[in-house]
């Protein structure tokens, strides 16, 4: 870091200052009308403190960017009738490509996170370079595809393991079994830039402050249970990767005393009994028949086996236990869980009582436990999120990159 002492602090020239703040308050806006949608210029305006022309010029610029858009005006109110402000998801959008460990999903997504055209590549036992070549390919395909008058302003990459967002890399995806990937070196050029490479669960939560609890709490732990499971930690509107990018693991922690092996080599790990593959193994050791999948095991459940109730009943236990130990480390205001878990709501109930049975007592830990409000988005979609969230922090400095923005030539 360069510190300067005081006497060697130079000040911004007036034109840079005044174009620092322009784009702050383009930002603003812009975060203003997504997390708000359907508010007219001068409300919108006043929410932020700014006077009425500051905020109908840039509300004018956001929509010669093309990330706002007008609605129907609002009828029956006296005076002008207001316009109403909704973000654009017809004429910019992002390329949202979900790695697979086995499937990887591509997607055109609006900038209002509106899905245009998709499709997946599978490439299970694939290497990872040749894996991209498909992905690329198939990238390729999708935007030569592309409804004209769309115009896409970066692509956004999520994958599950280690992914060091600043290198653009997967530094280890156990389930694909890929190490040392260069993800974004592979595909740049050749897929629409910026490229941003993020770990899936982060990306998740990108979407949850965005279009879920972000809309009302800036704190907040994001629980994903699936084929794998991970934590989030979102502060004051900031995602927690730390130091390594590898925080929120909690995939080892010690859920039960019970000698039921990981793959780590201990015994009793979240991992080892609350993935939907351990439900699938418990199952097949709890006899139930012909071994089902995960999907299966939630249908028969459903339709009252007692033993799939069985088997998913403690695995939300399991889950209710790592709950607890996230809540007291860490006391946000929400744990919104999402994945397979938030799925099957019935379920939620057990997760609550075993959370509130192990966390401190004091803490109500079961009415901070929630589920996910982006749980109907799919990762791909919040692959895409993080350009999304790029453009929204400097929509000028992101869009002037861009060959059609405004001024751009
Ligand atoms: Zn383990």
């Amino acid at each position: 870091m360069t510190t300067y002492s005081d006497s060697g602090l130079r000040k911004p020239a007036r034109g840079q200052r005044s174009n620092d703040m322009r784009r702050t308050n383009m930002s603003m806006v812009l975060r203003r009308i997504m997390l708000s949608p359907g508010e007219t210029r001068s409300e919108t305006a006043r929410a932020l403190g700014l006077s009425a022309a500051t905020g109908t010029n840039l509300v004018n610029e956001l929509i010669e960017f093309g990330l706002v858009r007008e609605l129907e005006p609002k009828t029956g109110v006296l005076g002008r009738p207001g316009v109403p402000l909704a973000i654009d998801g017809r004429r910019r959008a992002v390329l949202g490509i979900h790695l697979g460990p086995r499937t990887t999903g591509v997607a055109i997504v609006g900038f209002d996170g509106t899905e245009h055209v998709s499709v997946l590549v599978p490439h299970a036992g694939v290497p990872a370079p040749e894996a991209l070549e498909m992905v690329a390919g198939a990238a390729r395909d999708l935007v030569a595809d592309c409804p004209a008058g769309v115009s896409i302003v970066g692509t956004g990459i999520a994958s599950g393991g280690i992914v060091d967002r600043r290198a653009g890399t997967i530094v280890e995806n156990p389930v694909a079994g890929w190490r040392d990937v260069d993800v974004r070196g592979q595909l740049s050029g050749r897929v629409p830039e910026p490229i941003i490479v993020e770990q899936n669960a982060r990306a998740a939560a990108q979407s949850e402050l965005l279009y879920g609890y972000g809309k009302t709490a800036s704190s907040f732990v994001l629980m994903v249970v699936t084929a794998d499971v991970g934590s989030v930690s979102v502060h004051d509107g900031i995602i927690r990767a730390g130091y390594r990018q590898s925080a929120g693991n909690i995939a080892h922690l010690k859920v039960t005393e019970r000698a039921i092996p990981c793959d780590c080599g201990r015994s009793g790990c979240l991992k080892a009994v609350a993935t939907d593959d351990a439900v699938e193994r418990m199952a097949a050791e709890a006899g139930l028949a012909e071994v089902p999948e995960f999907a299966d095991i939630v249908t028969r459940a459903a339709d009252g086996d007692p033993v799939a109730a069985d088997v998913l009943g403690r695995r939300s236990r399991y889950v209710g236990r790592a709950a607890a130990i996230l809540m007291d480390i860490i006391d946000p205001e929400y744990l919104v869980i999402a994945g397979t878990v938030a799925e099957t709501p019935q379920y939620l109930d057990m997760v609550r009582a075993e959370a509130d049975l192990y966390a401190d007592s004091a803490s109500n830990a079961s009415a901070r436990i929630v589920t996910s409000l982006s749980n109907e988005m799919s990762l791909t979609l919040f692959a895409a999120t993080t350009i999304v969230a790029a453009a929204l922090d400097d929509p000028v400095g992101h869009l002037s990159t861009v060959d059609d923005a405004p001024g751009a030539r």
